[in-house]
């Protein structure tokens, strides 16, 4: 079997989402990520940044739903991912942004350690690798969002990043 570039890296964002690995992408998902964040972080689930990442993680799965769950059975198959996601967010990375944006506004307000707006560039890479992006990449990743490279990363700069790597280009 012959498998592209462009199949390999569908299949890594698709495993990203699948955060359980059951072959489907659902609520259960967006919620684990949730709990991992904040466990990754030390963060109380009922605590307010607690509470703001759960529901940025319900409004993440409902717009991932509205876009992609084309039988509204609640859950977004490979199939569903590759012909609807990756399709129309590659079309429209801002609307993934917009999507996504609540979600990772709190998860930066459970990584933001310093408390003072940014989180760091070793900050970012953990929470990265908790949404799926690969643990070698992650670092790589977070470093290259540094453009000033002061060690501070702010919440524009991740938005647009996460937007990029899930938006896989052709
Ligand atoms: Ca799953
Ligand atoms: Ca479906």
């Amino acid at each position: 079997m012959v498998t592209s570039e462009y199949e390999r890296r569908i299949a890594a964002r698709f495993a990203g989402f699948d955060q359980d690995g059951n072959g489907y992408i659902d609520r259960e998902d967006f919620s684990a990520a949730a709990k991992a964040l904040l466990a990754e972080f030390d963060t109380a689930a009922r605590s307010d940044r607690g509470q703001a990442l759960y529901v940025g993680a319900e409004a993440f799965w409902q717009g991932m739903a509205g876009i992609a769950d084309r039988d509204g059975d609640q859950r977004i198959t490979r199939e569903e991912f590759v012909n609807s996601a990756v399709k129309r967010l590659r079309d429209n990375p801002e609307r993934f942004a917009e999507i996504a944006r609540p979600f990772l506004h709190a998860a930066l307000a459970v990584a933001d350690t310093a408390g003072d707006g940014t989180v760091g560039v070793d900050n970012t890479a953990r929470v990265l690798t908790v949404l799926g992006v690969a643990e070698n990449l992650a670092g790589q990743v977070a470093g290259a969002l540094d453009t000033d490279e002061d060690g501070r990363i702010g919440e524009e700069e991740i938005v647009l990043a996460f937007a990029r790597y899930f938006t896989v280009p052709e």
